[in-house]
């Protein structure tokens, strides 16, 4: 049987039959991968604990007909550990995860820039850099732009004009102008677009110094624009425990 080795990041994993597990993977080589944990349930299974979710191995699969078998694991980075106690950080993780799998939503078509983006969100979580509904936010919006849909929050996402504007489309793509304003587009406010921007950028230093009342906007608009292009909403996404990004201040509309 023709056999392969790749890094991978574990996403979901689900039982078949009385002591397996199909484990959905991202890896870096191969992309998408499902493959079959034979007998990883049993307590006495050597690597049943390296293949849960948010957990980055190296492993040896056997090529198969329907599924193939994942049958050396050894671990890379046991993010899961740091994740799985926390349950804000949990949720995060999960939301990211999912949206991994839904993004890369072939199997074995190379998404190296997915695969890394992921493994450096969840590392983030784990090693704790960042609040962990920044990691979430600039993940997701990276995410996204990596798969074709950057949003833009300076120019106008319709007709290109300079910004800053002061209304925000999901539908448009990003920041739109009084023109192409539609109605019922979001307002926010300014702080909260430079976040935005800084969030997608990778910009840190701006990212840290936001306040709670502009993040816990922003969460909210990468929520709709995500979710607006996903076409359907990520099940985790609500589940986001954010309360401790929350400030007792009452946010201006
Ligand atoms: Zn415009």
């Amino acid at each position: 049987m023709p056999t392969y080795r790749d890094e991978a990041i574990v996403l979901r994993t689900h039982k078949l039959g009385e002591a397996d597990r199909i484990v959905t993977m991202l890896t870096r080589e191969h992309g998408k991968v499902r493959a079959v944990g034979k007998g990883v349930r049993r307590t006495s299974s050597r690597f049943g604990a390296r293949l849960e979710p948010f957990m980055v191995v190296d492993a040896q699969f056997y090529e198969g007909r329907t599924f193939d078998t994942v049958n050396q694991v050894e671990t890379i980075q046991p993010f899961a550990k740091a994740i799985a106690g926390d349950y804000p950080m949990f949720t995060a993780a999960t939301a990211m995860v999912e949206t991994a799998d839904k993004l890369v939503d072939h199997e074995k078509e190379p998404a190296l820039q997915q695969y890394r983006l992921l493994r450096a969100g969840l590392g983030a979580l784990a090693n704790r850099e960042h609040e962990h509904g920044l990691i979430l936010d600039s993940y997701l919006l990276r995410a996204f732009a990596v798969a074709g849909w950057a949003a833009s929050f300076d120019s106008c996402a319709t007709c290109g004009k300079p910004g800053p504007h002061r209304a925000f489309s999901p539908a448009a793509g990003g920041a739109v102008c009084d023109n192409d304003r539609p109605t019922g587009a979001a307002s926010p406010a300014p702080e909260t677009l430079l976040l935005l921007a800084a969030l997608q950028a990778g910009d840190w230093p701006v990212a840290d110094a936001s306040e709670a009342r502009n993040r816990r906007e922003a969460a909210g608009i990468v929520a709709a624009y995500t979710q607006y292009h996903l076409e359907r909403s990520l099940r985790s996404l609500g589940m986001v425990d954010r309360t401790r990004s929350e400030s007792p201040e009452v946010t201006a509309p």
